[in-house]
């Protein structure tokens, strides 16, 4: 039975996608099936992995709102064992629909469940807002992994986003846990870089990632090559921390 873990931080810019597609691309390059599910509107999950969304007659949307079966919505990538539900602006309206809908908060849960066998990790990119489409996540995954970027304001929001666990774990998910919290962006030549990891091993404890992900520039140049760094600069220093953080996910550290 595959494992589905959320990526999820209301606050933009932190890397979600960024984990989300090398986390995704790392684990599939082991050999296991990945499936991603980008429910971004921005879908930058999506274009990524390589995907064109112009070229798209269909996407998440139409898994959540029109039943469309999510296997007519996957979309085998370049990438060895690596698939996509893609996400266009077409998303954007979901939100708003979703409201009227039955158990709203549950769409998503009941539309993967097919999906749950055909691969080991399904890996969900979040928006950056605590809405009906990250309930939607937060109810369907068995964890949830926290980026949080070594900035300023770090840990701006974070209670917001325990408030909110606690509440899926009340009502929707009992069973939901967090898979780790990833430091990202760190900068070892900045103070304010080791300040965070400190804050944030304080406040999280054993919950951190050993690994924690650099800035490198070849990470920020990867998605305008529809490619995860892991593929486009295998030996760089942010492919060498998304392999190590594939493993310890996979608890072969
Ligand atoms: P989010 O999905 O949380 O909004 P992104 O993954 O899109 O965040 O990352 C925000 C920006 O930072 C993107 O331009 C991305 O390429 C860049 N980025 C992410 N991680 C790194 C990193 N470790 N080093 C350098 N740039 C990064
Ligand atoms: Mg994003």
């Amino acid at each position: 039975m595959g494992k589905i873990i959320a990526i999820a931080n209301q606050k933009g810019g932190v890397a979600k996608t960024t984990t989300a597609v090398n986390l995704g691309a790392s684990l599939s390059l082991m050999g296991q099936p990945v499936l991603l599910v980008d429910i971004d509107p921005q879908g930058n999950a999506s274009s990524g992995v390589g995907i064109d969304k112009n070229d798209l007659d269909r996407c998440v949307y139409d898994v959540l709102i029109n039943e469309v079966p999510p296997e007519e919505v996957i979309i085998n990538t370049e990438i060895r064992n690596l698939d996509i539900i893609p996400a266009t602006m077409q998303l954007a309206g979901a939100e708003v629909e979703m409201v009227s809908m039955l158990a709203r908060e549950q769409i998503l849960k009941r539309a993967l469940v097919p999906l749950k066998d055909r691969y080991q990790y399904i890996i969900i990119d979040c928006p950056p807002s605590l809405g009906l489409l990250t309930l939607n996540a937060l109810a369907a995954a068995n964890s949830l992994l926290i980026p949080i970027q070594c900035e300023f304001y770090a840990l701006e929001g974070v209670g917001q986003l325990m408030n909110t666990i606690q509440l899926v774990q009340k009502h929707l998910n009992p069973d939901l846990k967090i898979e780790g919290v990833l430091l990202t962006m760190f900068d070892a030549r900045l103070n304010l870089s080791i300040q965070v990891v400190d804050e944030v091993k304080k406040v999280f404890g054993t919950k951190v990632f050993k690994n924690i992900i650099p800035r490198n520039v070849r990470l920020s140049e990867a998605p305008s090559h529809g490619l995860p760094v892991v593929v486009y600069d295998p030996k760089s220093k942010g492919s060498e921390a998304y392999r190590e953080l594939a493993k310890e996910v996979m608890g072969i550290e």
